[in-house]
C-alpha cells in the first residue's frame, strides 16, 4: 500500500548523478545563492522542438527558481556541500564586475578575466552536476558524470566524450535549460548533426558538446578547469564572450544573433 503510494508521487524516480532509485528532490540550476531564487520558465529540448513546429511549448511555471527534482537527497547534499559554493562565489564575482561596467554588453564582446584563489575543479564540477539534472542517466554514466561526481576529489573526465564551453549572458536573455538536442551546423558541402545541451543560468551560460568531433564556436572551452587538484585555488584567465539569444521564446541550443564580422 505504502509502495503505491510512493510510486504515484510525481518526485519518485530514478537519481540523475548515482542511478537509485527512491524519492527525488529539487535540484536549484543553477544553486540557489547564485541568483536562483525567482520564479523560471523550465523548457526541456524536446518542448522547445514541438514550439518551433508551431505547438506551444510546455513549461513548469516554478515558484522555487529554476530547478528539476532530478537528485536523491544524498547527492542533492553532496553536490550542495561540495561543489556549489565554489560556483555561487564565481558566479557572484562575476556579477558584481558586470554591474561595475559603466557601457552595457554587446552581443559579441570579449571580457578577460584573471581569478584569484579560485577552486576551478570544484566550480567545474558544479557545472557538471547541473548538466546531469538534463542528462538520461544512461548518459552520465556513459560520460563517467556518475564517478566523477560521487567521488568527491575526483578530476577524472575522458575529454574524447565532451566539450565543455562557457559563455556570458544578460539576466533578460536568462533561464534556459535544453536537455541534449540535435542542432544541424551547416559546413561548406554537408550539414552535421551535432548533440548540445545548453545551460543558460545567467550570469553564465555552458555548452556541453557530446559530440566534440563536430566543435562549436560560441564561447571558450573550459575543459582546462579538470586539470587541478580538488583543493588547488588557482590563479586563472578566462575570455569570455557575451552572447545573445535570437529568440528568447524559442529556447533552443545555441540560438545565438548572428556574430558581427572580425
Ligand atoms: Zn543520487
Amino acid at each position: 500500500m505504502k509502495n503505491n503510494n510512493l510510486k504515484k508521487n510525481n518526485h519518485y524516480g530514478v537519481c540523475h548523478i548515482c542511478g537509485k532509485t527512491g524519492m527525488l528532490t529539487f535540484e536549484h540550476i543553477p544553486p540557489k545563492k547564485a541568483y536562483n531564487w525567482e520564479r523560471a520558465k523550465i523548457y526541456n529540448g524536446y518542448e522547445a522542438l514541438s514550439k518551433s513546429q508551431g505547438e506551444p511549448a510546455r513549461y513548469s511555471n516554478s515558484q522555487q527558481g529554476m530547478g528539476k527534482y532530478s537528485l536523491c537527497q544524498s547527492c542533492n547534499n553532496n553536490t550542495g556541500t561540495w561543489y556549489a559554493q565554489a560556483y555561487c562565489d564565481f558566479a557572484m564575482d562575476v556579477i558584481k564586475s558586470l554591474h561595475k561596467g559603466d557601457q552595457p554588453l554587446k552581443h559579441g564582446d570579449i571580457i578577460n578575466y584573471r581569478f584569484k584563489d579560485c577552486p576551478a575543479l570544484q566550480i567545474v564540477k558544479q557545472v557538471i552536476a547541473m548538466f546531469c539534472s538534463l542528462l538520461p542517466y544512461h548518459e552520465v554514466k556513459r560520460l563517467g558524470f556518475d564517478r566523477l561526481l560521487l567521488e568527491q576529489k575526483s578530476n577524472t573526465v575522458d575529454k574524447e566524450l565532451f566539450d565543455l564551453r562557457m559563455y556570458l549572458t544578460s539576466v533578460e536573455n536568462g533561464q534556459v535549460m535544453c536537455g541534449p538536442t540535435a542542432v544541424l551546423i551547416k559546413k561548406p558541402n554537408s550539414i552535421e548533426a551535432s548533440w548540445v545541451s545548453d545551460l543558460s543560468v545567467y550570469p553564465f551560460g555552458f555548452i556541453l558538446n557530446l559530440t566534440p568531433e563536430i566543435p562549436v564556436n560560441y564561447g571558450g572551452s573550459i575543459m582546462d578547469m579538470f586539470d587541478v587538484d580538488y583543493d588547488d585555488k588557482c590563479e586563472f584567465e578566462l575570455t569570455l564572450q557575451y552572447l545573445e539569444r535570437s529568440n528568447n521564446a524559442l529556447p533552443l541550443p545555441l540560438m545565438f544573433k548572428e556574430l558581427p564580422n572580425k
